[in-house]
């Protein structure tokens, strides 16, 4: 009996599984003909430094011009290319484009670069990165890589020999989405990170949690004794902006100070840039 009902319960879910393994298989058989036909772009999202009130980097985010769907989130598409190893392929473009849309920018700003797991496993990647820096002319110092603790989980060894083979090229290294993962502050010894950023999640919750003001404040804290910059991912209002002020970290990026936008908007907004950074937010909302 309990076997009939499972093949009940089998047949009743097939057709929904196979519709969405269809749909997964259409993805996939387009994302292998996306960068042929270009239709990839990347946009930039400033981080401003708290001490300053002035943009000091942005980050690099992959948008996908689907013909028929629109944009596509990268939160859709990423996870497919790391299974299929698109990401190999797709992640050189990123890192090339991102070098060379930020040579031409003043040289007070850097670049930050998502990198996932795969993207370890390709023996490809350190000389794929340091050629990105060659014929851009990017100053190595201006290139940042942010990586998620999934690389130091897998294939630990060899990911880290990796990541210090990148360092030595003059790069920094991010750590993203920090406080999400299992243990994060084993990954703080067993790499010198230069940044760490603290996940939207706990900015989201600042105003009204304090769990999450403590949260943010012992790693800033951390931040300032381990000398790395401290970066708040997501941040959206003014309030949470004061309050992360408050507790010390050194760096934001967010809606706040702007959505992430293409290349030239970024140029736009640092030529909008006043000393203060009240002078940015009309400028940011403008661009929206
Ligand atoms: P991430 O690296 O943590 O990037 C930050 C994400 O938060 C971005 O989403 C950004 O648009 C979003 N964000 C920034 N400020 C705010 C805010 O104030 N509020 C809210 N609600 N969201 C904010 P996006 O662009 O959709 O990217 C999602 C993720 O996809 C990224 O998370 C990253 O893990 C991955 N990704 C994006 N571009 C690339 C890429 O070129 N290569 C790789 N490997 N992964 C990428
Ligand atoms: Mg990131
Ligand atoms: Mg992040
Ligand atoms: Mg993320």
């Amino acid at each position: 009996r309990a076997k009939a009902d499972g093949r009940d319960t089998f047949r009743f879910f097939e057709p929904v599984m196979d519709e969405r393994l269809r749909a997964r298989r259409e993805l996939e058989l387009d994302l292998r003909k996306a960068l042929a036909l270009r239709q990839f772009e990347l946009h930039f999202q400033p981080q401003m430094n708290l001490s300053t009130d002035r943009l000091v980097g942005c980050e690099a985010l992959i948008r996908w011009r689907h013909p028929t769907r629109g944009m596509v989130s990268p939160a859709e598409f990423i996870p497919l290319a790391e299974e299929t190893g698109l990401i190999v392929p797709i992640g050189e473009w990123v890192v090339r484009t991102a070098c060379r849309e930020a040579v031409l920018w003043p040289e007070s700003l850097s670049v930050a670069v998502n990198l996932s797991p795969a993207q370890f496993k390709s023996r490809k990647l350190v000389e794929v990165v340091a050629s990105a820096l060659s014929s851009s002319g990017l100053a190595p110092r201006r290139l940042e890589l942010e990586i998620t603790e999934g690389v130091l989980l897998q294939e630990n060894e060899a990911n880290l020999a990796t990541l210090h083979a990148l360092r030595d090229l003059g790069l920094r290294i991010s750590m993203d989405d920090f406080g999400t993962g299992y243990s994060s502050l084993n990954y703080l010894r067993s790499f010198p990170f230069d940044k760490i950023k603290i996940d939207r999640s706990f900015v989201a919750d600042i105003s009204t949690k304090p769990d999450c003001v403590a949260i943010i404040r012992a790693i800033a804290s951390l931040g300032l004794s381990f000398g790395m910059t401290t970066v708040a991912e997501g941040v959206e209002t003014a309030d949470q902006m004061r309050r992360i002020r408050d507790e010390g970290c050194t760096d934001v990026q967010g809606y706040l100070i702007s959505r992430p936008v293409p290349a030239p908007d970024i140029l736009r907004l640092l030529d909008r840039q006043g000393a203060a950074a009240h002078v940015l937010q009309p400028a940011s909302e403008a661009l929206r």
